[in-house]
């Protein structure tokens, strides 16, 4: 494509949209609603005219060519089109053979061919679409989007409309057909997810313009301008917020002792637990600070209750706080555990660092959502029981039992 642009009255829909596409390459066209996606994949198959510049397909102008033949030579696949309920799921999947008029050995194969590639059952073919449940259903209509054997197949926001299982595995389902037929596909979608899985490359578009057009890889590294930057966080973040976690479905129990107990209580429970620190409440179960094996041999004959000796301040975080948000500050200041309260301040156990570097790997390996917050102010998520922060802290200390 050279030089493309489409104008409705004075309304500029695509400007100057330049590609050359490989065969059996994987474009994905992504940007905001409006910027001009639809209208580019259709003047591919010459459902809307260019108002000026050119499109080959194997070196041949689209413009030239009979626009019927056309249409044929390419499968295209529109916005949650679902299968028709009163044909059988093979009249379904040889809609456009029987347009082109196949024999019906050749077309008998090839439903068989097409619901073995949708991994489906071949007694569905004599079934309703009614029959089959959903995700069932929608690989049916990917696979029918093949069954003529077209080089070339253009497919408009064909997920939009599911949940993300399904959608995760008909982008499986595309990828994998796509790779081993060897077909050519165009495919738009505002998800940069579906995106960068699927593509061999990119085209971000916004307002009628190509902003950048580059591999997955490249897209992610080095993003042309913010607009393209945005596009791939939001839709990243987005997508990371079904598996948020809180620091409270992570926490463990925390050992801990009341401010008013005794010295001598508080060295025999650390000796019974097998720690060294204890966290310290108050009769209501607020956090109130730590105590740890120094602090109380060094007073223990000067001193009597828990909290005449103990520190006053312990870094915390809140129950409800979401993982992401927490674990960069968390992790940077070392701690080997953090204790957890709810909104009252009352301790509810603690988090350990073995645990966060756990999550902190599931996050760079499932696609970096705690990426977003690292910049973000200490929210009132994280504090401390005191304003003061010159105090030291429970580091690479156990408050809670080793497994
Ligand atoms: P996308 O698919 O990226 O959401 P479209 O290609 O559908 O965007 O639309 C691009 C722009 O062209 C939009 O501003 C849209 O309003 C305009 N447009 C699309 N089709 C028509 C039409 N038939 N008449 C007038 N304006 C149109
Ligand atoms: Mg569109």
């Amino acid at each position: 494509m050279s030089h493309v642009r489409k104008v409705y009255g004075d309304k500029v829909a695509v400007n100057d949209f330049n590609l050359d596409v490989e065969k059996g390459e994987f474009i994905c066209f992504i940007g905001t609603s409006g910027s001009g996606k639809t209208t580019t994949m259709r003047m591919i198959n010459r459902m809307n005219v260019p108002s000026s510049g050119e499109i080959k397909i194997n070196g041949m102008d689209v413009m030239k060519m009979d626009p019927v033949k056309l249409r044929r030579q390419i499968g295209y696949v529109i916005q949650n089109i679902g299968l028709l309920p009163h044909m059988t799921i093979k009249d379904n999947i040889l809609l456009v053979p029987k347009m082109l008029k196949w024999d019906q050995k050749k077309m008998d194969d090839r439903a068989v061919e097409m619901i073995k590639m949708a991994e489906l059952p071949e007694e569905f073919l004599d079934r309703y679409p009614s029959e089959l449940s959903g995700g069932q259903q929608q690989r049916i209509g990917v696979v029918r989007a093949l069954a003529a054997d077209q080089e070339l197949i253009l497919m408009d926001e064909p997920f939009g409309a599911l949940d993300p299982i399904t959608r995760d595995s008909l982008q499986d389902l595309v990828k994998d057909l796509q790779q081993r037929l060897g077909k050519t596909f165009i495919f738009v979608t505002h998800d940069m997810d579906e995106a960068l899985k699927l593509s061999t490359r990119i085209v971000v578009m916004s307002h009628g313009d190509q902003v950048q057009v580059d591999t997955p890889e490249n897209i992610l590294r080095h993003p042309a301008n913010k607009f393209v930057a945005d596009l791939i966080g939001e839709e990243r973040l987005i997508q990371a917020r079904p598996t948020i976690t809180t620091v409270g479905q992570i926490s463990k129990k925390a050992i801990s002792i009341q401010n008013n107990a005794n010295l001598r209580e508080a060295l025999s429970l650390m000796h019974q637990m097998r720690v060294d620190t204890l966290l310290v409440t108050d009769s209501k179960g607020i956090l109130r600070g730590y105590v740890d094996l120094e602090m109380i041999n060094d007073q223990y004959n000067k001193k009597e209750r828990v909290e005449d000796v103990m520190n006053k301040q312990a870094f915390f975080v809140r129950k409800d706080s979401v993982i992401s948000d927490t674990v960069d500050r968390i992790l940077k200041r070392g701690y080997r555990n953090v204790p957890v309260v709810d909104t009252n301040g009352v301790l509810t156990g603690i988090v350990t660092r073995a645990s966060l570097v756990d999550m902190v790997y599931d996050a760079l390996w499932s696609g970096g959502d705690n990426e977003e917050s690292s910049d973000k102010e200490v929210s009132s998520d994280v504090g401390e029981t005191s304003a003061h922060h010159d105090a030291a802290h429970p580091k690479n200390r156990e408050v809670t039992q080793n497994e």
